[in-house]
């Protein structure tokens, strides 16, 4: 499909969207940012003397990553080099539609053959290990050393370790986390195919904040879906580490209509806390009980990725202080962070919300390389989320940045009382977004 926005308007959707209105507010455009980009000169202020073109290094080729490097690209005056370890990318978002058996998993997978065509853009494939901001370079497993004059660590989150006694490396072959689209998605499907009509599916539920705050619950909804119709006898608990979670009244309300009496949800207060994992019984223990499984989804608690912590750049909470005009770290200067490591104020951790920010962010590069002042950014987050193969609920949100926090301007949630025909829309929008929002970054 052609992209009409060069990956910029998608983290606005269209203002109306076949439902409410939301409040017309500044978007960034495509000129925005060529013409910041174009601004910069030989010899701009913040370009080293001998140079022709700033150089900015990208680590990691995710949302975030790809954002950035398609919008500076759009200026065509920079040299941006994305490292990236693995070929392709394959998108957490919608990975649950295809545990659902709505989806292909092909369909999940977009290759960087597009990006790397974009003006000024080179990928190597490799993996950053090392961050020596005093000296503005960047260490790559290969051995090679690349310098920067603006760096972009967008690297996202990871499992945090040892916060589920038992839960290691051999028991997440077991008990997938899935948290991470590609071998651990495709197996929990099998370990799902596999399990026997009457089995009982648990899923630990992670604490905040995690990548995505419905997508256990969406992952919980269209499992059972695949099980109604499959495997009509089976069950699902989950065991949260919290007491509440996002669009609870919306989940329980679908969980009620389409599956009753198949989930079943038990909040930290009841279970006191997910204690350990036996992988070879298939058993997860909490304070009070333990829980043996046909299938067993381990979402452990995250933080921001290592070469984020490695370079100095997460604070004491294992997520990153950023300045939410420029994305720039609270910590480290001349390093910007966008997506999942950061600390995003009241924006979630979304593919989304990493989009908004890294747009906004590349705006504030080209800025500050042009010597001049960027400006508060427009943020946004959309999520989209499924309940059954044909009803979805939304959350469009915006944001600005607000005495050096993002702060919620504007919400529009779905209500439980929603007809039939506006969940099927939304579910319409939802595919028009997936399509649309991986072909401006990847197509
Ligand atoms: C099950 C699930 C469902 C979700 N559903 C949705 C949804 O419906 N909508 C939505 O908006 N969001 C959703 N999300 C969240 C979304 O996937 C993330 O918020 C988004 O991908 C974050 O973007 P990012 O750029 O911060 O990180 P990522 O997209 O995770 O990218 C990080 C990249 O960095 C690379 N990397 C890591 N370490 C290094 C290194 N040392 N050197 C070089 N490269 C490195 C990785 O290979 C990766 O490509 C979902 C997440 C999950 C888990």
């Amino acid at each position: 499909m052609a992209s009409q926005t060069d990956g910029l308007s998608s983290a606005w959707g269209p203002r109306t969207e076949g439902l409410r209105t939301l409040p017309a507010t500044k978007r960034w455009t495509r000129r925005d940012i060529g013409r910041l980009a174009a601004a910069m000169t030989l010899f701009a202020p913040h370009v080293a003397r001998g140079q022709n073109r700033a150089r900015v290094v990208v680590i990691g080729g995710g949302i975030g990553g790809a954002t950035l490097a398609r919008c500076l690209a759009a200026g065509g005056t920079l040299d941006i080099t994305i490292i990236e370890p693995k070929s392709a990318y394959t998108t957490c978002f919608f990975s649950n539609l295809y545990l659902g058996g709505l989806l292909s998993f092909a369909q999940l997978i977009h290759t960087y053959d597009a990006l790397a065509r974009r003006p000024g853009v080179t990928i190597i494939r490799d993996f950053a290990t090392m961050i020596d901001p005093a000296a503005r370079i960047v260490r790559l497993r290969g051995g090679a050393t690349l310098p920067y004059d603006r760096l972009a660590v967008t690297t996202g989150a990871t499992i945090r370790d040892g916060t589920i006694e038992g839960y290691d490396a051999a028991a997440m072959q077991v008990m997938p986390h899935a948290w991470k689209a590609g071998e651990q998605t495709l197996t929990l499907r099998r370990q799902l195919e596999s399990m026997p009509d009457g089995g009982l599916f648990v899923m630990a539920a992670p604490p905040d904040p995690f990548p995505c705050p419905p997508a256990p619950y969406e992952r919980v909804s269209l499992i059972a879906a695949y099980f109604k119709q499959y495997k009509p006898r089976s069950k699902i608990i989950v065991l949260d580490a919290k007491d509440t979670f996002v669009g609870e009244d919306l989940f329980q309300d679908a969980w009620n209509r389409y599956y009753p009496d198949m989930i079943e949800w038990l909040p930290a207060q009841w279970i006191g806390g997910i204690k350990a994992v036996e992988p070879g019984t298939l058993t997860v223990l909490t304070e009070n009980d333990h829980f043996k499984a046909a299938v067993v989804n381990v979402i452990p608690a995250h933080r921001a990725a290592d070469p984020a912590l490695q370079a100095g750049l997460a604070d004491a909470s294992s997520w990153c202080p950023v300045d939410p005009v420029t994305f720039e770290s609270r910590l480290q200067a001349g390093i910007h962070l966008v997506g999942d490591a950061i600390i995003g104020g009241d924006m979630p951790k979304t593919a989304f919300a990493a989009n908004s920010q890294a747009q906004a962010c590349a705006v504030a590069i080209a800025a500050i390389l042009a010597g001049k002042v960027p400006a508060k950014p427009p943020l946004a987050n959309t999520c989209y989320v499924h309940v059954a193969a044909d009803d979805a609920w939304r959350n469009a949100a915006q944001f600005e940045p607000v005495a050096g926090r993002i702060k919620s301007l504007y919400a529009d949630v779905s209500r439980v009382n929603d007809t039939p025909e506006t969940r099927r829309e939304i579910v319409r929008q939802a595919a028009s977004w997936y399509e649309k929002f991986t072909n401006d970054l990847f197509g």
